[in-house]
């Protein structure tokens, strides 16, 4: 097991930066996962983190030790990491069994038969594929396949578990079980995993800390909680979750002209007389029975609502903006009086 430093990690391609001045540390056992759009550096943080490429600036350590310093000029190849890395295609050889797949790695690093077999069988039961050892990888299904290569990665030990979107291949229900699977096989055995991936359901659901990352740069790093509630920029409240965004001018007394002509209050640290950002979440607008109030209420007119069994999302027009907003109930329609609390409103200072 082993902590994992990035200091000031860059990779440039050409004047191209893929991955700019990356600072980020990993505590020993934690999931952290790394979560951005397509083309943000998510792999390529993770490639540099493997050995698989050379940063142009910075310094990776894992365990204490240097792996990479760009201005030192030193670099351990991967094979000398000890890094489990797991991607998309899980790459089983088609013409070895499960076991013989599993007990691989062990056979390249000459670990003796016999170690070999009782690893095999330890492993391929910590991933519940006992009765499947005999089996080709063709005669597995996708899930089952990527218990088979995360076992196969875990049975030499690595000190850190690399994982490049392990799930994107599995179908969506599978998907959920297989989060919750990858999860508490982590916490079982502890060891430091960063998990790449672009859906923030799985980064959310599954990490002890996310970092966000947008055009090769960390946009915030923390816990679940924090980057959906406290998002550190309106890109990070976007991708994080979904939001209603409204640009406005904040006065001195925490209310926010917004545009097309609504005024709302907001709890802030943004001092007054400043242009704004402002989100909110769907979730956080509640349609107003007759009696019920809130900080701030408007009526809107309900244009679309889309059914998601136990809740709605409701489509609907507030003067010239549409905004979203989600209930349990299922039946409202035409206009509505709706509210949300100045509290839950996430106010940014737009940027000069
Ligand atoms: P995805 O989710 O689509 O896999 P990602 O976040 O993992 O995306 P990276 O693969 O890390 O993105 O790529 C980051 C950026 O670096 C992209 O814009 C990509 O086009 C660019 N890039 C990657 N490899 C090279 C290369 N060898 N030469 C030039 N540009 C590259």
């Amino acid at each position: 097991m082993a902590d994992l430093r990035l200091a000031g990690v860059s990779r440039r391609y050409g004047a191209f930066r893929a991955l700019d001045d990356l600072n980020l540390d990993v505590a020993d056992g934690e999931f952290l996962s790394l979560l951005g759009p397509s083309g943000c550096g998510k792999s390529t943080t993770l490639g540099l983190i493997a050995g698989l490429d050379h940063p142009t600036g910075g310094r990776i350590e894992i365990g204490g030790r240097v792996v990479a310093d760009a201005a030192a000029g030193r670099f351990v190849p991967a094979e000398r990491r000890n890094l489990g890395l797991v991607l998309q295609s899980y790459a089983l050889w088609p013409h070895m069994t499960v076991a013989q797949n599993i007990a691989l790695p062990l056979v390249i690093r000459k670990i003796p038969k016999e170690e070999q077999r009782r690893k095999a069988e330890e492993y391929l039961d910590l991933v519940e594929m006992s009765a499947y050892g005999n089996r080709y990888p063709h005669e597995l299904s996708g899930g089952q396949q990527q218990r088979v290569a995360l076992a196969r990665t875990l049975v030499y030990e690595p000190v850190v578990l690399l994982l490049d979107e392990p799930l994107s291949n599995v179908d969506a229900k599978l998907r959920e079980r297989a989060r919750t699977w990858i999860k508490e096989l982590q916490r079982r055995l502890k060891v430091t995993t960063i998990f790449v991936t672009h859906d923030q359901s799985e980064a959310l659901t599954m990490s002890d800390r996310v970092a966000v990352i947008s055009g090769g740069r960390l946009m915030q790093v923390g816990t679940p909680l924090e980057v959906y509630r406290s998002p550190a920029t309106a890109f990070v409240a976007d991708f994080v979750g979904s939001a209603n965004f409204v640009n406005g001018h904040l006065n001195g007394n925490g209310e926010v002209s917004g545009s097309g002509g609504i005024r709302f209050a907001v709890d802030t640290h943004v001092p007054g007389n400043t242009d704004v950002v402002v989100a909110v979440r769907p979730e956080d607008i509640r349609p107003l029975g007759s009696g019920e109030s809130a900080d701030n209420e408007a009526e809107v007119e309900i244009v679309e609502r889309d059914f998601l069994g136990a809740r709605c999302v409701y489509h609907a027009r507030l003067g010239d903006n549409r905004i979203r907003f989600e209930s349990g109930i299922l039946s409202l329609e035409g206009r509505q009086r709706i509210g949300f609390a100045r509290k839950s409103a996430i106010v940014f200072a737009e940027e000069k």
